[in-house]
């Protein structure tokens, strides 16, 4: 009988080179929002995928930022922890950002740890200049394992899963063969009304801006479900509304709609703003949504 592999893989990298697109390709559900802007991750996100003799862990996390506020503290946090309980690291970096900040690097380099670095956005580059930057990182000496994809246009997932197998352990399952994450039905929910929100907002507001579902009631056919969304200031709260309730109709709209497809059934979404003066820096307010570290 072959022996069970189970173990925890950690992404890392910079902002917006797809650690959340590729983390969803591989495990095949849409478990982390995804947006144009940086910082759109805040929360270590665990997926699995569960095989009939192994098991994998991915933690997609918040891309390395130097962190300006508590809010970003507390995400850089959830990315320190996957230095100190994965099996295996996985590294990101993509055609049009190729370097990896230099704490990631001296981090990763000074664990023992197994190291995948993947080339992301290979469909925005020439073979040639791929070529290079595989060249350049092999250079360096520190990774088992190169990788060049296109997160966006598909990946192999069926290789890709044997390749991340290879630096695995074998080690019985360390959740349930049917979990898919550790994240609860209403964490979703929130993350996909903040992307709503980060599809349709500028600058600070998406930044500026926390959601908390309140209730969710799941019929045979249908989820209803209540949620607040928080903003910093008076002023953001108007223009999350928006005239005449333009803004929030929006974001309920395209909410509801990634919910659906979600869930698989159909959705009463009814969202509400509301503010919550300097939430980001408020260590209360930030345990309560979420955001304390081990
Ligand atoms: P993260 O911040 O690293 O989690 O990045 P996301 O997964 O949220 O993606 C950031 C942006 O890059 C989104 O607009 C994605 O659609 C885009 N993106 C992700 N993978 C690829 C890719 O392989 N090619 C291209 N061209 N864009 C990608
Ligand atoms: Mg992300």
């Amino acid at each position: 009988m072959t022996k069970h592999k189970a173990g925890f893989i950690g992404i890392v990298g910079k902002p917006n080179v797809g650690k959340s697109t590729f983390s969803n390709a591989l495990i095949g559900e849409r478990l982390s929002i995804i947006s144009p802007k940086a910082q759109t991750t805040r929360h270590r996100i665990l997926g699995l995928i569960n095989g009939d003799d192994y098991q994998l862990i991915i933690s997609d996390t918040p891309g390395v930022i130097k962190p300006g506020y508590m809010l970003q503290e507390k995400m850089m946090g959830f990315v320190g922890e996957i230095y100190g309980d994965s099996d295996l690291i996985v590294a990101m970096v993509a055609m049009d950002d190729v370097d990896l900040p230099s704490d990631v690097l001296d981090k990763i380099s000074s664990k023992k740890t197994p190291k995948i670095l993947i080339i992301n956005k290979c469909d925005l580059s020439k073979p040639d200049k791929i070529k290079m930057t595989i060249d350049t990182y092999n250079a360096l000496g520190i990774f088992d394992h190169i990788l060049a994809i296109s997160a966006l246009n598909g990946i192999d997932r069926a290789s890709l899963i044997q390749l991340l197998l290879t630096y695995i352990p074998e080690h019985e399952p360390f959740y349930p063969k049917d979990q898919l994450t550790d994240r609860s039905e209403r964490f979703f929910v929130e993350e996909m009304i903040r992307e709503g929100i980060f599809h349709h907002f500028k600058q600070e507001i998406p930044y500026a801006t926390q959601v908390e579902v309140i209730d969710f009631k799941e019929d045979e056919k249908i989820i209803r479900i209540m949620g607040t969304i928080f903003a910093e200031r008076d002023s953001q709260k108007g223009i999350l509304i928006g005239p005449k309730g333009d803004g929030i109709k929006r974001i309920g709209i395209a909410a509801r709609k990634l919910c659906e497809d979600f869930f698989g059934k159909q959705i009463f979404l009814d969202l509400k703003v509301s503010v919550k003066k300097d939430w980001r820096t408020n260590e209360q307010l930030l345990t309560r949504f979420g955001y304390k570290n081990k």
